[in-house]
């Protein structure tokens, strides 16, 4: 099976059109002198303007300006607007400028990248999962600018982008050149984005296959080995690390034909979509993949799923489904397209989203154009900028529709041209008319898994058309199209009540594939707009209690007779809550601004009674620790680490039951963030099975306390530690945490890191 081209699918007027016309704004918007003042001074050139602020110039300067250069080029193919085109010569002939003042085709933002890949290339390696010889990610960093050059080539034809991706690959792999096998899998112990994919598309683009060699060297076997084995326990670890490596993978077994690799990334897919992933199509909470058994953390978080992981999945799902051309990956693809993509940027202003939470009655927050520059900024810029990647896809003489997202196809070798007219989801009727058919082809529609037990209908010119059902398509029959040739198709929607799949009592509603919510209310949405905060994309104003959260009370799992339409107001329904309230459910991707359900617990009457007191005396316990916490700290998650400008050395982090930690056999600090200096306790949590190690405790330098943790202690538990006896030392707002090891010991593990008022 293959894509058209972006530049032969052209979108009508739909929210997906909305949401391409909205990017093509946003993008329009950027400053390209400060995407690429990163770029400049890394070359040691001055920048006509300075950096962005945020994420970057905080480590990771210029991966914006990798994504940028993607969105623009892939936006261009999609629109053909000329602006943009210009826009992309421009960039590139700065970042030539910038590869040619390195002289060596090194070419990237990462501040002072120079010294890290020096001291890479000489084998002094220093990598944790999201460091590199104490550098911010710099290879998943890196990664955007490779891409960005690879997509400058295939989506707008920069003259320049293949040579420059050339060198900058030629560059890399002499870097690497001596390294063993063992050292280039040390480095990838770090973040690296889709590096092995990239390194694929260079073999392809290039006819060499030593880029593809390399690419197989530079697959991070501590994740593909597992997986091969169908034996990997993904839990725990940081989701958007490990998607875009097995991307990478399903290039190589596609390029390479190993079907190993191949088998390898499917296995992952199953994983990730049956038993990681929600309703919406997304995953991860916190970034990270938590245990299919026990979904609590994605009710509870306010960081549900993170719209680069979705992104990721997307582009897995469209490669696997282009070979295998089994349903399911189509499926998945509408699903998290309508659910998560489409719903990640704002209808007025297009800022994206980060995190998608899924706590009852908690809200999202988004981008502003120019203070927010996180990965799902990037990512973001890229997904509305590609919509019409697989509306349709062919085969010898097939044209298949996978999408019914309004829009023209022009399949040039075939002389065929194709409208699909709908409103979809909001109707039912999706008709298609030939523009064009100057070959014979053979036109196949999809029948979508949504439609359970209902038919299709299908008309050709008014008449009941004569179909075939071949591999989850319909074949509308008929020997010879002509110009204006109508086929007008009925896809039934029904309503369906869909648990998470850990099977607790939570369910979210769906009509057809368009996942529904409710808006609750619109207060209290701190932070609704990011500034430039390093925290800025976290959704931090009040969490309201769970146990006031609209609950549905019902004897029957299926509770499909509690929701009702709304007249004439298609994809709109009322469902009556456990309080009495009407609730009134819409398509998720349309609710802005606004707390919302999504997810809602589920009771039997006797259930709801008990439970709820319950959680009442839990959530009082964790809402007034909230209200104590002014800063916390998650030892070895990669986003609360990084946000507290984590630094250390001879430093480790990992899981234990479910739980992050870090320890140091030297040091390891986070700068703690109290503004107003109301700080009077330092609380730790630590784990039983440390017992023995000693280290301190230092405030901005001075010691708060020796610590030697004690026996005695079942399981996790946290020690207070009052702040007075530094007080002075800590009232200018921000506050270096140390955990020094005292010699021949281990400081931490610790668990948690939390400032109390
Ligand atoms: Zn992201």
């Amino acid at each position: 099976m293959q894509t058209f081209s972006l530049d032969d699918v052209v979108l009508h007027p739909s929210p997906f059109y909305n949401a391409q016309q909205l990017d093509l704004r946003y993008l329009l918007e950027l400053d390209a002198d400060r995407l690429l003042a990163p770029y400049y001074k890394e070359a040691g050139l001055s920048p006509s303007k300075d950096n962005y602020t945020n994420w970057e110039n905080t480590g990771l300067d210029g991966h914006i300006g990798g994504h940028y250069l993607s969105a623009l080029s892939m936006m261009y193919a999609s629109t053909g607007d000329i602006e943009l085109l210009n826009k992309i010569h421009y960039f590139i002939i700065q970042l030539k400028q910038c590869q040619d003042a390195n002289g060596d085709g090194y070419l990237s933002g990462v501040p002072d990248g120079k010294r890290i890949w020096c001291e890479i290339s000489e084998g002094n390696i220093e990598a944790g999962s999201f460091s590199l010889n104490k550098g911010w990610v710099p290879l998943y960093n890196i990664h955007k600018i490779f891409a960005a050059l690879r997509d400058a080539h295939i989506y707008a034809h920069n003259p320049d982008a293949l040579n420059m991706l050339i060198k900058l690959s030629d560059w890399f792999m002499s870097i690497t050149a001596h390294l063993s096998d063992e050292q280039l899998q040390q480095i990838l112990i770090s973040e690296h984005g889709g590096m092995n994919e990239v390194f694929v598309d260079v073999a392809e683009l290039s006819g060499d296959d030593e880029y593809l060699a390399f690419a197989a060297r530079f697959s991070d076997y501590t994740i593909l080995n597992p997986l091969i084995d169908k034996n990997i326990n993904l839990v725990g670890m940081h989701a958007n690390t490990q998607i875009p490596k097995v991307i990478g993978f399903k290039r190589y077994a596609d390029v390479a034909d190993d079907t190993i690799w191949n088998a390898a990334s499917k296995y992952f897919w199953d994983l990730v979509v049956n038993k990681m992933t929600i309703s919406i199509g997304g995953n991860s909470v916190r970034e990270h993949f938590h245990s299919p058994d026990d979904y609590k953390p994605m009710i509870e978080s306010e960081q549900g799923p993170e719209t680069c992981n979705t992104y990721n999945m997307l582009h897995l799902s469209k490669m696997l489904f282009l070979s295998e051309t089994d349903h399911k990956y189509l499926d998945y693809y509408e699903r998290a397209l309508y659910n998560h993509i489409l719903s990640t940027q704002h209808p007025y202003t297009g800022g994206f989203v980060y995190f998608t939470p899924m706590r009852p009655q908690h809200y999202r927050v988004y981008s502003q154009v120019h203070t927010s520059f996180w990965c799902c900024v990037g990512s973001g810029l890229e997904n509305h900028s590609k919509y019409g990647e697989m509306i349709y896809t062919h085969k010898a003489n097939n044209l298949y529709v996978n999408l019914f997202i309004p829009s023209q196809v022009t399949w040039k070798e075939q002389g065929v041209e194709l409208i699909q007219q709908t409103q979809f989801p909001y109707s039912e009727e999706i008709n298609f008319t030939i523009q064009k058919a100057e070959k014979p082809f053979e036109l196949n529609i999809r029948m979508p898994t949504w439609l359970g037990d209902k038919s299709p209908t299908v008309t050709v010119n008014n008449k009941a058309a004569e179909v075939e059902t071949i591999n989850g398509y319909i074949l509308v029959k008929n020997d010879h199209w002509r110009r204006g040739d109508l086929v007008a198709v009925k896809m039934p929607m029904q309503t369906s009540i869909e648990y998470l799949p850990d099977n607790s009592n939570y369910a979210s509603v769906s009509h057809g594939p368009i996942v529904l919510a409710a808006k609750t209310d619109t207060t209290d949405l701190d932070g609704l707009f990011a500034d430039d905060s390093r925290m800025g994309h976290i959704a931090k104003g009040d969490m309201r209690p769970l146990e006031q959260a609209p609950a549905i009370i019902t004897d029957n799992l299926n509770f499909i007779d509690k929701i009702h339409p709304v007249k004439s107001q298609p994809l709109h329904f009322v469902m009556n809550t456990a309080n009495g309230q009407q609730l009134e459910l819409q398509p998720f991707y349309e609710i802005h601004d606004a707390r919302y359900m999504l997810y809602w617990p589920i009771y039997t009457e006797a259930e709801f009674n008990g439970r709820i007191k319950d959680l009442k005396k839990k959530e009082a316990t964790v809402l007034a620790l909230e209200k104590q916490t002014i800063d916390k700290v998650a030892p070895g998650e990669q986003q609360p680490e990084s946000d507290h400008f984590f630094k250390g050395e001879h430093t480790n982090s990992g899981i234990n039951q479910d739980k992050f930690w870090r320890d140091a056999t030297a040091w390891f600090s986070y700068e703690l963030n109290d503004k107003k200096a109301e700080a009077n306790t330092l609380r730790i949590k630590y784990f039983s099975g440390d017992v023995g190690r000693k280290f301190r405790i230092e405030l901005n330098g001075h010691l708060l306390t020796k610590v030697e943790l004690k026996s005695g202690e079942n399981g996790f538990y946290t020690i207070d530690y009052p702040l007075h006896p530094l007080k002075d030392k800590i009232s200018s707002g921000k506050i270096e945490l140390k955990f020094v090891a005292e010699t021949g010991s281990v400081a931490g593990g610790i668990y948690g890191v939390r400032l109390l008022k």
